[in-house]
């Protein structure tokens, strides 16, 4: 880890729990949790969740748990459990053997909830949804009592019991907790506490259970079961604290945790809203959760993106009640500066243009003994072969040069990194006029040395034609051309904001020989091009294929710049 990441951060969270400590508060003990609802895979905004709740925990000698908060069956499934604990664990968390689920309550919760009844302060409502949604008013007007609500003790439980034994249809009956219907908070108004749902098959539950309980309910009673002193959650449920408060309070569990809530991470040119990450992946706009382009962690991993470039990420943001906007170049300067340091050099070719040294040896091949990484020598070195034919990018040729173009050009020299310097006699074109290939010289005392008499600007990549290894290449790019894809000022959809651009899929390249053994999600810097790493997805039998993680300068930042003026 760098120093960075080992300072520990500063927040009002923090600050709070320092103080509580000192006035000696739930016996010195720290405990969090990540609440998680399996009803998708996690993105980036659960990483600030994440790292804030374990980080804390850690830093305070504390526990943190997971928890599935797993009350709408027919949204959640096992595959978003598992992806969910493969991410948190690859982040670097640990939750020892203090995996939950809310539904490991449920029994417990339906206790609670007889025992809500027989104080008076829970009835079964028969209203259906629409009756319900008129009764409760709006936040000008008070809501009106529902004419079930002073139902005798004695039938609330004999109903709850039998909707518990599935008597009754879905929709037709629900559990409310008797509140105030008046009250300026519309969560207060006789929030419904459990519902009926047939049919479903709960991934840990299975059968057992046609009654849920709703999540606001679940969520505060399943932190005081497990001991939770901090409740952390995002901004939006501020409101629905003094119902958590409520609950807890009528049922005097031993434990009150402290609901403290921060702001949201949002990121520019993405989003962290779970329902559109689900709709891009059911609508087909992208491969799947762990498309690379997906701001998910599954998508980031497979992208390239190391634990610590995001753990690095979310101490950078800090965490606050302020609502805002993340600029995706923050993040991404994250993980250059990660691979920066830890990524092997590499000469990759992504548009080939085939060069023929005419002066060269027919038939031969030297190794040039090349460094893996330019500042840090333990990363040790390799040897490229070179020979008569080699390849170099067609951007790094022009017949007619823009202005202060420092490439190759006809009759012009230039230098291939770690190789020699060489000079454009030749340039070869098909029937069209397209240069199909050049034909050059090379200067055999300019291995390592400069060339005598004249000044070469020019360093260019480049690959040995016999040796090289046959690539695809995916340029991944934005995923939206938009900064707040979801919140524009003209009202339009974010998926009308999708960059067309965010993936261009390049077929024919080359790369090092070495490259054909790379590992799995090793990554890479392509010299002059970016930061690669070996797509994970990849058929081992197949063509080599290389995700662009992040390009090596934030050309963004540029063009945003540009329009801003
Ligand atoms: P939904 O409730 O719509 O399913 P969610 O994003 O709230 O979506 P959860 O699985 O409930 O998803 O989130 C788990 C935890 O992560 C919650 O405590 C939530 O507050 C936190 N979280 C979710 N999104 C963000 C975000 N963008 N930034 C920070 N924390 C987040
Ligand atoms: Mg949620």
């Amino acid at each position: 880890m760098s120093d960075a990441e080992n300072s520990k951060p500063s927040n009002f969270i923090r600050h709070i729990i320092d103080e509580d400590l000192k006035q000696g508060k739930n016996e010195g003990r720290v405990v969090t949790r990540f609440p998680p609802e399996p009803n998708g895979y996690l993105h980036i905004g659960h990483a600030k969740s994440i790292m804030l709740n374990f980080g804390i925990a850690e830093d305070y000698n504390g526990r943190c748990n997971l928890r599935f908060d797993d009350t709408n069956p027919h949204k959640e499934n096992i595959e978003f459990v598992d992806a969910i604990k493969k991410d948190v664990r690859w982040l670097g968390c640990d939750w020892d053997d203090r995996l939950y689920f809310s539904s490991d309550y449920f029994e417990q919760l339906y206790e609670y909830a007889i025992e809500l009844i027989k104080k008076g302060k829970a009835y079964v409502c028969d209203l259906d949804a629409e009756q319900t949604r008129q009764y409760r008013g709006t936040l000008t007007e008070a809501g009106k009592n529902s004419p079930y609500r002073d139902r005798t003790v004695d039938e609330n439980l004999d109903l709850f019991a039998r909707m518990r034994a599935g008597e009754f249809p879905d929709g037709s009956r629900v559990l409310r907790a008797k509140i105030d219907m008046a009250s300026p908070n519309i969560n207060l108004r006789d929030p419904t506490i459990y519902r009926i749902r047939h049919g479903v098959l709960h991934h840990q539950t299975g059968e057992a259970w046609v009654i849920y309980p709703m999540y606001d309910y679940t969520h505060c009673v399943s932190d005081s079961i497990e001991g939770i002193t901090h409740s952390l959650c995002t901004l939006e449920f501020e409101d629905h604290r003094p119902l958590y408060d409520w609950y807890l309070d009528e049922l005097q569990l031993g434990c009150h945790p402290q609901q403290i809530e921060f702001s949201r991470l949002n990121l520019e040119h993405s989003i962290t809203s779970k329902r559109k990450l689900t709709e891009l992946v059911d609508d087909g706009l992208v491969e799947g959760w762990d498309d690379p382009r997906m701001p998910t962690i599954a998508g980031m991993r497979r992208r390239g993106y190391t634990p610590a470039s995001i753990r690095h990420f979310c101490q950078r943001i800090g965490v606050t009640k302020s609502d805002n906007i993340v600029e995706m170049g923050v993040l991404e300067d994250c993980i250059r500066t990660d691979l920066n340091e830890k990524a092997p050099r590499r000469m990759a070719v992504l548009h080939p243009l085939k060069i023929v040294l005419t002066n060269y040896p027919q038939d031969s091949t030297e190794e040039l003994t090349v460094a893996n990484h330019p500042q840090n020598e333990a990363m040790g070195s390799r040897k490229i072969p070179f020979g008569k034919e080699i390849y170099i990018d067609q951007h790094d040729f022009a017949e007619i040069p823009p202005k202060k173009f420092k490439r190759l050009i006809p009759g012009g020299e230039v230098r291939l990194r770690n190789a020699y310097v060489i000079r454009c006699d030749e340039v070869i074109k098909d029937a069209h006029g397209e240069v199909i290939e050049l034909h050059c010289h090379y200067d055999q005392d300019t291995l390592g040395k400069k060339p005598e008499g004249r000044k070469v600007k020019g360093v260019i990549h480049w690959v040995s034609v016999n040796h090289a290894v046959e690539a695809e290449i995916r340029l991944y790019d934005r995923l939206f051309n938009h900064p707040t894809p979801d919140a524009t000022k003209d009202g339009s959809d974010y998926k009308d904001h999708f960059n067309p651009d965010s993936l261009r899929t390049l077929t024919h390249c080359f790369v090092e020989p070495d490259l054909a053994d790379a590992q799995a999600a090793a990554f890479f810097q392509f010299e002059r091009e970016g930061y690669f790493c070996l797509d994970p997805m990849h058929m081992p039998d197949k063509k080599p294929v290389f995700n662009r993680t992040v390009t090596l300068r934030d050309t963004w930042a540029k063009m945003e710049q540009k329009n801003k003026k």
